[in-house]
């Protein structure tokens, strides 16, 4: 913004002045091996000594969409697909936003495709929700989901 003095190009996108959206991250490091990312699983390995994600607790994320919700309207998204903390993760999470008087819309992330099963908890626990599901390439083997140590 410094170097060419347009507010504008810098906003992630048109009309979020107006309609933004506040980024609640649940993880550190990530299960993925998108090719592309510096945010990777491998590259946490490689830049950080990570090994394994850290997900943030179901409890502090619930303290953070009430702490929001005391001054914002604004969509509250849930950055990196909740289900990386496992099944009792995501049904602790779902379990205590069922019982939080929730104002905003929740916007969640999905690595892959969900079961019907996540979308009975979600629909049950959230009443205003979004889905955001990450592609970031249109190449088929870019997107498929690879194991841990391979190569290509
Ligand atoms: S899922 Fe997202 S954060 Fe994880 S490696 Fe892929 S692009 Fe990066």
């Amino acid at each position: 913004m410094f170097k060419y003095w347009h507010f504008r190009d810098m906003l992630p996108y048109r009309e979020w002045v107006d309609y933004p959206n506040i980024m609640l991250l649940t993880v550190r490091g990530c299960t993925q091996g998108c090719l592309l990312c510096g945010g990777s699983r491998g590259a946490y390995a490689l830049n950080c000594q990570r090994q394994h994600v850290a997900m943030r607790s179901p409890a502090k994320l619930v303290e953070d969409v009430k702490f929001i919700q005391r001054f914002s309207r604004a969509p509250i998204f849930f950055i990196g697909d909740i289900r990386q903390g496992g099944g009792p993760y995501v049904h602790d999470l779902f379990d205590r936003l069922s019982r939080t008087r929730l104002c905003n819309d929740l916007v969640f992330e999905l690595f892959q495709k969900a079961d019907a099963d996540f979308f009975a908890r979600l629909h049950h626990a959230v009443p205003h929700y979004s889905l955001e599901i990450t592609l970031e390439s249109s190449n088929e083997g870019t997107r498929r989901p690879r194991e841990w140590g391979r190569e290509d």
